[in-house]
């Protein structure tokens, strides 16, 4: 044994399982990502429906993810990736405010998440140690006695095919948000693990276009919710020579139709008028995908009593956040970082650490989020005094950072996460946020 353990089995070959995978190696002496989806490769999949449309890395977690798989970032631009200057490529309106940008911040990398879930993927799997189980459910957790988790059960996707026993040191959940391991838990006797949600109802839709060469519209173009309009659009550049035009909307009056007419009068009320010319003069590659998410879902395995070893969780298992706010792939990120610091410091109560460790990282995302949804009238949901200040504050920063590039750079790197919240606080950024709006 060369690590902390002798096998280590993830469930899940999403960004989060692949990303903990990158963790593990090393770590432990194999490491087998079971997943069941066939063939990953390039496309949008069946176990990954979110993939038709755009997503945005943020700048930390285009960070990390160099960081944890040197190499990553060239191989996205060599495979098509689109790079980018906000300063100059990108027009970001938030509550109903064009942000002031200048060029040289940090860049951004355009990718579709299936090129993006490819790359990772290569680099996962060039790992020593790692391999892939396709093609398998995962149905349950094995266990030896109470208090240790020691592998699960997994049934192959071919017809007549018997469940199999993949046998683990450590167990990790990346199941994505309909991953079933706290009721596995409960039916174990285990738990039951608390659970904070804030519903929300946003609604998905999505079509690739090509747009005509001298469209001028640039890299990106993302327009937030403002008061009296809970519906937003990123048209992303991406790699083969296409934009990902996304609209949400929370559901109900707002929610973004699937048909072509329907779709074209929603993305009417969001885009400036320029783009949206160009959009018509464009073309249409696809149908509209359409997707709905019904809210904000954290679970507080770290509140939970007696956990049993040998199980940590992940990505959209542990918590995911409204998509609009694109985090989930950074706090993939994040939570990779802190699953290495952890198993760095040996396997003794490493899923205590690991729990307490990631609860704390996912605190300012999760607050960040939550408070953005409150933010609209239409969101269900207790405000109290601190939610109140925040918001009052936040729309005084975007209404700041119209004029001043100095406030949309912070802010930036706040919704960025390269930042935490407190940054918008400091003293020469609330002058120039309350100088602003007198
Ligand atoms: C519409 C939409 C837009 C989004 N936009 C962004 C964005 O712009 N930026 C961003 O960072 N994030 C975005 N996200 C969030 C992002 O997709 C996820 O947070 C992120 O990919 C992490 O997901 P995950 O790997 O935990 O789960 P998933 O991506 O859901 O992956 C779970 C994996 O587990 C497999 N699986 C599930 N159950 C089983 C089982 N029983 N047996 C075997 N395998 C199983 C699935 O096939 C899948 O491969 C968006 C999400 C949505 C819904």
């Amino acid at each position: 044994m060369r690590g902390i353990g002798e096998h280590a089995v993830v469930l899940g070959a999403g960004m989060a399982g692949l990303l903990a995978a990158r963790a593990l190696a090393g770590a432990y002496d194999r490491v087998t990502v079971v997943e069941r989806d066939q063939g990953l490769n390039g496309r949008s999949r069946k176990g990954v429906p979110q993939g038709r449309h755009a997503h945005i890395l943020l700048p930390r977690g285009q960070r990390i993810l160099e960081e944890l798989l040197p190499g990553a970032e060239a191989a996205l631009i060599g495979g098509g990736a689109v790079v980018a200057d906000p300063g100059v490529d990108h027009h970001f309106a938030l509550g109903g405010h064009t942000l002031a940008r200048r060029p040289g911040s940090e860049r951004a990398i355009q990718a579709s998440r299936p090129l993006l879930e490819d790359v990772v993927r290569e680099c996962v799997g060039a790992l020593p140690g790692v391999r892939f189980a396709e093609g398998r459910d995962v149905v349950g957790l094995l266990t030896a006695g109470p208090g240790r988790i020691t592998g699960v059960q997994v049934v192959p996707r071919t017809p007549g095919a018997a469940a199999e026993e993949v046998r683990a040191d450590l167990v990790l959940d990346a199941m994505g948000r309909a991953g079933r391991t706290r009721y596995w838990l409960e039916r174990l006797g285990h738990g039951p693990v608390p659970q904070e949600e804030v519903r929300i109802g946003v609604a998905y839709a999505t079509r690739p276009v090509r747009l005509p060469l001298d469209s001028g519209v640039g890299k990106a173009v993302v327009v937030g919710p403002r008061p009296g309009s809970p519906r937003g659009m990123a048209m992303v550049a991406v790699e083969g020579d296409r934009y990902l035009l996304t609209v949400a909307g929370l559901d109900g009056a707002n929610r973004p139709p699937a048909d072509e007419e329907g779709f074209l009068a929603f993305v009417r009320t969001l885009a400036p008028p320029e783009v949206f010319e160009a959009i018509l003069a464009g073309e249409a590659l696809d149908g509209i995908a359409s997707h709905r998410y019904p809210s904000d879902l954290r679970n507080r395995y770290e509140r939970a009593r007696g956990l049993p070893d040998g199980l940590l969780v992940t990505g959209d298992a542990l918590c995911s956040f409204n998509p609009i706010y694109a985090q989930g792939m950074t706090v993939a990120c994040l939570e990779a970082q802190v699953l290495r610091r952890c198993l760095a410091a040996g396997p003794r109560g490493l899923a205590r650490r690991y729990f307490r460790a990631v609860a704390k990282a996912l605190n300012d995302p999760w607050r960040m989020a939550v408070a953005a949804d409150l933010s609209m009238p239409e969101v269900e949901g207790r405000r109290g005094p601190a939610i109140r200040v925040m918001n009052a504050y936040v729309d005084r920063v975007q209404a700041a950072a119209a004029r001043d590039a100095d406030v949309a750079e912070q802010f930036f790197r706040v919704v960025g996460l390269l930042d935490p919240p407190p940054a918008l606080m400091r003293p020469s950024i609330v002058a120039r946020v309350l100088g602003a709006g007198a």
